[in-house]
């Protein structure tokens, strides 16, 4: 078997693409004015911002107004929560509802609104990890300002019946915010048909670069500030633009938009191969639910192993992968979405994503499914945990 490299961590980050950078180039070289400039070549940084605002709002189904830029999908999220929370603290609203598997984006952030006196309901999430919207309902109070809820989980790729959220929450009046990073390009999204009233989206997951992201914020509904200073993005977000970045999501949400279902039939059957191949080893189970799921998510666990041995033997043959979430990596702690799913600790600690795009060939799948079983093979034949458990004892 000759050693490949085989990168399966888009819901990490995804490479650059030629056409998003190509895009780019320019504004670095000749095209470097500032937006807010008069002369041409202000002028020109500035047409090429709102070419990119309105790719971004034909690809979500919003106009252009209702696109701001931001530094990353974290500040988009931060942006819609804690600004709503302040906007309808004036009315006493002062509860939030979200669920207990979001991103730490947005968990941090209403756990940091929990310490300026506000009150958060965090809905439970089934075993296959879907959100009941009824439960959503039920939180709903008097005194509700937001309901905050992923378009896709980042570890387990559920997707949420986000359409039924949007409508119970139209039907009460209470804003929803989703956090749809990971869900852009890999699902159709329509904002002003779905109901939604604030999305948050990242540039380095659909190819663009890293630090560049947008919300969405229905027009009508005016957020104070999250960063103040001077008046870009019609003053409602300060900072100089940064344009090759926005011109590059721009042409970036467009690539990633276009064409989805024909993407997705490549990649799910590819996917799933994958899935029903690894399944076939002992003591292995699939996390999230086998249908509701992102085209190219496969978030599997393994008895008996570490995540972090397994990512380091797949390194060593070339595979990048990840176990949990790429931004809690360091943490010895195990996923809260595994958790969240009712995994036991021991088997949270044992679980790969693997994150594959339609470039992934056929022969890369049979290549992934040769070294798994091997490297499964060898760290469950090293491990005490193991033994124990083949021996039928007690190995908590
Ligand atoms: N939300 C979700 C669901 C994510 O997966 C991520 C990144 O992994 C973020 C938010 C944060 O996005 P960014 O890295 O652009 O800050």
């Amino acid at each position: 078997m000759e050693k490949r490299f085989i990168y399966a961590d888009n819901a990490a980050t995804t490479a650059v693409s030629e056409e998003v950078l190509e895009a780019m180039l320019p504004y670095f070289r000749e095209g470097y004015g500032n937006a807010s400039s008069i002369y041409k070549l202000g002028r020109d940084a500035q047409r090429a911002v709102e070419n990119a605002r309105e790719k971004v709002a034909k690809a979500l189904g919003a106009e252009p107004r209702e696109i701001f830029f931001t530094s990353c999908g974290s500040e988009a999220d931060n942006w819609a929560i804690k600004g709503t929370a302040e906007l309808m603290a004036k009315k006493g609203k002062k509860h939030i509802i979200t669920s207990v598997f979001e991103h730490h984006a947005v968990l941090h952030t209403t756990e940091y609104l929990e310490k300026h006196g506000f009150e958060v309901t965090y809905i439970p999430v089934s075993d296959k990890g879907l959100i009941d919207p009824e439960d959503i309902r039920k939180a709903i109070r008097e005194d509700t300002a937001l309901v905050t809820v992923m378009y896709a989980n980042n570890e387990i790729g559920t997707i949420q019946p986000i359409d039924e959220i949007a409508a119970i929450c139209s039907e009460k009046g209470v804003l929803f915010h989703t956090d749809a990073v990971q869900a852009v390009g890999h699902v159709d999204i329509d904002v002003h048909k779905q109901g939604i009233d604030m999305l948050s989206l990242s540039g380095h997951k659909i190819h663009g670069q890293k630090g560049i992201g947008a919300l969405y914020i229905r027009k009508g509904l005016v957020l104070p500030n999250l960063i103040h200073g001077g008046g870009q993005e019609r003053g409602k977000r300060a900072g100089t633009e940064n344009v090759p970045a926005i011109v590059g999501l721009g042409v970036a949400i467009e690539a990633a938009t276009r064409n989805i279902a024909e993407k997705n039939a490549v990649i799910i059957p590819r996917r799933n191969k994958l899935i029903d191949n690894i399944l076939k080893l002992p003591y292995t189970r699939l996390n999230g639910d086998r249908d509701k799921r992102l085209p190219g998510n496969v978030n599997i666990s393994f008895e008996g192993i570490e995540g972090e041995s397994l990512l380091l033997m797949l390194d060593m043959n070339g595979i990048c992968a990840s176990s949990g979430s790429a931004c809690t990596s360091g943490s010895l702690d195990p996923s809260h979405v595994l958790l969240s799913i009712g995994l036991k600790h021991e088997v949270a600690h044992g679980s790969l994503r693997l994150s594959i795009e339609d470039d992934i060939t056929d022969e890369d799948i049979d290549y992934i499914l040769e070294v798994i079983p091997k490297v499964v093979k060898h760290l469950r034949d090293m491990s005490p945990v193991w033994e124990k458990m083949m021996k039928g004892e007690k190995y908590e």
